[in-house]
């Protein structure tokens, strides 16, 4: 990895910058390390323990109710889902929850390598890719963010698992922000957001986003690679929201959770 300013600028300059407690639980760091979380609460999250699937999606749920009696989930038993499958390593809250606060609104840059290890964690290894593709950013919130997590995320797991990261989504336009939109605006507002070109045809892809909330935006990629002749697209989250607050969402089609967006 490139020495970043922070790393040339040394250590006098860094505990200036980051006083020597944990970003999280506030308790003390050891020296100066390049990601100012103590390594309790860098273990801390812990994997999803849902005994709950989707038979068609995968979509891991805490109990059997958003499952319908063919163990479908809502988006799958209304026809909606375009992707083969969605893993995901935890829930977005508590520790996780903090560590991709700080990772995409505090740019800590280097958390990459820690999550990066536990998507890594959460992917079968039964499943064959061909191409590990990033959700794509817009210019606009790449030119604000500096970075687009996904794509920092995907490398990471390249590194890990030697399938190639291969940007072959695009942003065709600029889109409004999800959260505390319905269920069915959510799906509305992302629609035709996204193109592929030629190179997804005929493979199968892991698309790699940070969080899954109701999928709608997932759903949305999924479906451009399809169009663009994918094989078969699945879906790997470091969190995902819970989606009993979705399903409830759906059916009442009153605004869903606020918080997690892209
Ligand atoms: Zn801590
Ligand atoms: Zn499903």
């Amino acid at each position: 990895m490139p020495l970043t300013w922070l790393d040339r600028a040394g250590s006098p300059l860094l505990a200036l910058l980051f006083p020597d407690d944990c970003r999280l639980c506030a308790g003390p760091l050891k020296g100066f390390p390049r990601i100012p979380v103590c390594a309790s609460c860098l273990d801390a999250p812990a994997v999803n323990a849902e005994q709950h699937y989707c038979a068609a999606c995968r979509t891991p749920f805490l109990n059997a109710r958003p499952l319908n009696e063919q163990g479908l989930c809502r988006l799958c038993a209304a026809g909606f889902t375009r992707f083969d499958a969605a893993y995901s390593y935890g829930n977005y809250h508590g520790g996780l929850h903090g560590l991709i606060h700080l990772f995409k609104y505090g740019r800590m840059r280097p958390l990459a390598a820690p999550l990066g290890r536990m998507l890594s964690s959460a992917l079968p290894r039964d499943q064959v890719f061909d191409a590990i593709v990033p959700m794509p950013l817009h210019w606009r919130k790449l030119l604000v963010r500096g970075f687009n997590q996904s794509h920092l995320l995907a490398k990471e797991l390249t590194r890990r698992t030697g399938i190639p990261t291969e940007p072959l989504l695009r942003r065709r336009r600029h889109t409004a922000a999800q959260a505390g939109l319905s269920s069915a605006q959510r799906r509305a507002n992302v629609a035709g957001a996204f193109t592929a070109g030629s190179d997804a045809q005929g493979r199968r892809l892991l698309l790699v986003d940070d969080v899954f909330t109701t999928g709608a935006t997932v759903n949305a990629a999924a479906t451009a690679l399809k169009r663009a002749g994918a094989a078969r697209v699945a879906i790997l989250t470091l969190a995902r929201t819970d989606r009993l607050q979705n399903v409830r969402s759906l059916q009442s089609d009153s605004p869903s959770e606020r918080g997690a967006t892209e």
